[in-house]
């Protein structure tokens, strides 16, 4: 009936919170941690009652963040200005949860891709990963080092992502979503960083390495049938590209810059404001 149905759609979006988990990862020093504090004391400011629930432990931090209401969500960006629903959203914003992974280096590094493995297969709706943050210092990234260790651990993420792709491929449940990735490309303020675009190229050509090296030592080692085990479930002959990801295996990779530093700011879409609309098409 209509009123259960409106019942339901009003539990789901707006009473329970729980239902919609997104992942931040990244190299050490991206801006992970500055990210979660300023989305988190954002949510102070909408609404006092959330601030008290961020949960701390040894292997994450969790917290539960509001959408500002300004930013559309995939099931209410067609709505009107007038539409009464959205009055309740900006008095009631829509929530989240997201998970930091503290810890330093290479902890950080396997603590993170740990937790990806766990959230990804969880079946619980309350735990179900929606999406991963993946942030990146895009004033680090023109060293070879700092590039070299951003795309192996994003060629990690991936490949945990694509093996949950295909394995769900092949039982009954082809229907339900993928896991998609946002490349939050961070610290644009700063006078040497690469925009999106170069921060893209870079890491698609820096990954190709990567997965030819691992393609090369595969066959060399003998191995039949490795298709799933290299990024993009191909012979990796062909140069990768995270359209060749989506196409192949239906994981989506965007790319889209931001600062944590220059939220404050009354440019529009700088600060965080494209990366909260990611999130909010993922609700
Ligand atoms: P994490 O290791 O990924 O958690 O990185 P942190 O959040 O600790 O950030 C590392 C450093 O980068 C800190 O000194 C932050 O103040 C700085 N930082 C984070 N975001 C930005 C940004 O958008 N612009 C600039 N200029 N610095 C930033």
């Amino acid at each position: 009936s209509v009123p259960l149905l409106l019942h339901y759609i009003f539990y789901r979006r707006v009473v329970s919170p729980g239902c919609s988990n997104f992942l931040l990862l990244g190299p050490s020093g991206a801006g992970k941690t500055a990210l979660f504090s300023l989305l988190e004391a954002k949510t102070s400011h909408l609404s006092k009652r959330t601030s008290q629930l961020t949960h701390t432990s040894q292997t994450s931090t969790v917290a539960t963040i509001a959408l500002p209401p300004s930013i559309p969500t995939a099931s209410n960006r067609y709505r009107s200005v007038n539409d009464p629903s959205l009055k309740e959203i900006s008095r009631n914003p829509i929530k989240y949860r997201l998970k930091d992974t503290p810890g330093h280096g290479k902890l950080r590094e396997s603590q993170g891709l740990s937790q990806l493995l766990l959230m990804s297969k969880s079946k619980e709706p309350n735990t179900r990963l929606r999406g991963v943050i993946f942030v990146v210092d895009t004033a680090a990234l023109s060293e070879d080092e700092a590039l070299r260790d951003t795309a192996s651990y994003l060629h990690d993420v991936l490949l945990i992502l694509q093996k949950r792709a295909l394995n769900r491929g092949k039982s009954s449940s082809k229907l339900a979503t993928e896991i998609p990735v946002l490349v939050a490309a961070n610290k644009q303020d700063l006078f040497t960083a690469l925009p999106p675009g170069s921060v893209r190229e870079k890491l698609q050509a820096e990954i190709d390495r990567i997965r030819k090296t691992k393609s090369k030592g595969l066959m060399d080692a003998g191995a039949v049938d490795t298709e799933e085990d290299i990024l993009g479930n191909d012979d990796g002959l062909d140069n990768f590209s995270f359209k060749l990801l989506e196409d192949e295996v239906g994981v989506t990779v965007d790319v889209i810059g931001g600062a944590v530093k220059e939220d404050n700011k009354e440019d529009l879409g700088s600060g965080v404001q494209k990366w909260e609309e990611w999130i909010g098409m993922c609700l």
